[in-house]
């Protein structure tokens, strides 16, 4: 029923932008202390070597190059749509991972082809070095970035990408035909990080901890921000676990692939979480406009604009099924004078009452209660025939005098309304117009007899602005109730 108002959802700050709940919050602190406490647990056995599974690095390659392409679309798209160059440089870093897999894949022996496509088995070391170090890089970036938090900064995504495919081209470059000029990093022949060469993995682990730290200082840290704090333990854990493991296939190097995932993959589900709940709330942000701009704001009732509308879908179904159409036109009586004496607060608080007294009338699915401006209303009620509309008149007039608001200056001593009705089956050549025109006429009846009456619309309205209209046939006679 269209008389009642619902309530308008309030627009809030919640509404305004995404926060971190609460919830979230324990479930990023449960996942970074389950990091932390797994990774400390697992480094004694992180050397034990393990099941050599020979598609595994090709499982995984393919899901981090997946994982931090689609993470980066997403950012790059946001941090576009927000003008943000922080988020934009948080997709590099995300981007350059999933681009620097390219090479890693292709020089890593067995993932593809039982050797290496390009270069040797140490190049995937100096790639993993070049990954791990410029990964940290990026999100260090990233952090300043926010720190700085300069308005108006721009960040090119196009730009950042192909300044990112020419680094790794060179990282590629280096790791393999550049082999000749680099230290060696095995040290028997197989092992990792053995010797001098522990400075370089305790030199990535290093970045990768100021990457946290200043991910971690972040204040008042987004879903987004949170989630990357948990990923860059990940990130280090990641590293911690590999030159641990030492060797390929051992469980330290099974186990710092699952963080390097993590790194990604909690950050993209946060991602996914901010956007459905964006939608969210995007969908009632949109059923409130939709409400609002239907509904008259002083009384909730319905609108000028959602009257004319109504009327006319109203109008072609009774065209179209021949069945009768009603239209009461209500008018409060000596308004002036009421507001005359109570002021137009006063006069504002006597519509609301009126209104609801309408509105309360108008119980039929298809029935609407509107202002149509001023303090004048009108009710349709579709399939709805002279005596229907007539009693239905009757009743809220009687509701309005009930509701014994005091007008002094009225003779009636109290608020009353005048009410005109008119019912018609639409020919295939009248307008809706003819019908406002024909119960406003009955209106103005009632008010000419005395007011605080319902008065039937005795003929049709012959107006020269309704050239339209060809005598629609009367269907009661002039009668004041
Ligand atoms: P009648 O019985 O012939 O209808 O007399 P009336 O005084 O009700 O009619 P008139 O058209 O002379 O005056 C209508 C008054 O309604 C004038 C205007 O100030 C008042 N009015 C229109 N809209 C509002 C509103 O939103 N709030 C208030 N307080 N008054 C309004
Ligand atoms: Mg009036
Ligand atoms: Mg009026």
């Amino acid at each position: 029923m269209d008389g009642h108002t619902p309530p308008l959802p309030q627009v809030t700050a919640a509404h305004a932008a995404p926060d971190v709940s609460g919830r979230q919050r324990q479930i990023a602190l449960f996942a970074a202390l389950f990091l932390i406490v797994w990774g400390v647990l697992l480094t004694p056995f992180a050397n034990s070597p393990w099941l050599a599974v020979p598609g595994y690095m090709t499982a995984f390659g393919a899901a981090m190059f997946v994982t931090n392409i689609l993470l980066a679309a997403l950012l790059f798209n946001r941090g576009v749509a927000e003008r943000s160059a922080a988020t934009i440089q948080l997709g590099s870093a995300y981007f350059f991972v999933a681009i620097v897999f390219v090479p890693l894949m292709a020089v890593f022996p067995g993932a593809f082809v039982p050797g290496s496509i390009i270069g040797e088995t140490v190049s995937a070391v100096w790639i993993w070095n070049f990954w791990h170090t410029g990964f940290a890089l990026l999100i260090l970036r990233y952090a300043l970035e926010v720190h700085r938090a300069l308005p108006g900064r721009r960040a090119k995504p196009v730009r950042e990408c192909m300044v990112l495919v020419l680094v790794v081209v060179v990282i590629a470059g280096i790791a393999t035909v550049g082999l000749p000029w680099l230290p060696a990093l095995f040290a028997n022949g197989k092992t990792f990080f053995e010797g001098p060469m522990r400075l370089i993995a305790w030199a990535v682990l290093g970045l990768n901890v100021a990457a946290l730290y200043a991910v971690f200082r972040i204040p008042d840290k987004t879903s987004e921000q949170v989630w990357l704090a948990v990923g860059m333990i990940a990130a280090c854990l990641d590293v911690w676990l590999t030159f641990h493991g030492s060797n390929r296939f051992s469980l330290g190097w099974y186990l710092s692939k699952m963080g390097s995932l993590l790194t990604s993959m909690v950050v993209l589900m946060s991602l996914f979480v901010d956007l459905t709940s964006l939608y969210r709330r995007v969908w009632q942000a949109n059923a409130m406009l939709a409400q609002l701009a239907s509904r008259d704001g002083l009384t909730g009732l319905a609108n000028r604009r959602s009257f004319d509308e109504r009327l006319d879908s109203e109008w072609r179904r009774a065209q179209r099924l021949q069945q009768p159409l009603a239209l009461l036109m209500l008018d409060v009586d000596h308004f002036k004078l009421y507001n005359d004496t109570y002021g137009h607060l006063g006069g504002d608080d006597c519509l609301r009452r009126v209104s609801a007294a309408i509105g309360q009338h108008a119980a039929r699915p298809g029935d609407l209660a509107a202002r149509y401006g001023g303090e004048e209303f009108a009710v349709i009620l579709p399939n709805t025939d002279i005596t229907g509309a007539a009693n239905l008149a009757t009743r809220i007039r009687e509701s309005v005098a009930a509701l014994g608001l005091i007008h002094p200056q009225s003779s009636l001593q109290r608020v009353t309304i005048s009410v005109g009705v008119a019912v018609i089956v639409p020919a295939q050549d009248q307008r809706p117009a003819a019908l406002v025109a024909w119960a406003d006429q009955a209106l103005y009846q009632a008010k000419h007899l005395g007011r605080d009456r319902v008065h039937l619309a005795a003929e049709p309205a012959k107006t020269a602005k309704e050239p339209l209209v060809t005598a629609p046939s009367p269907v009661a006679v002039g009668l004041s109730a």
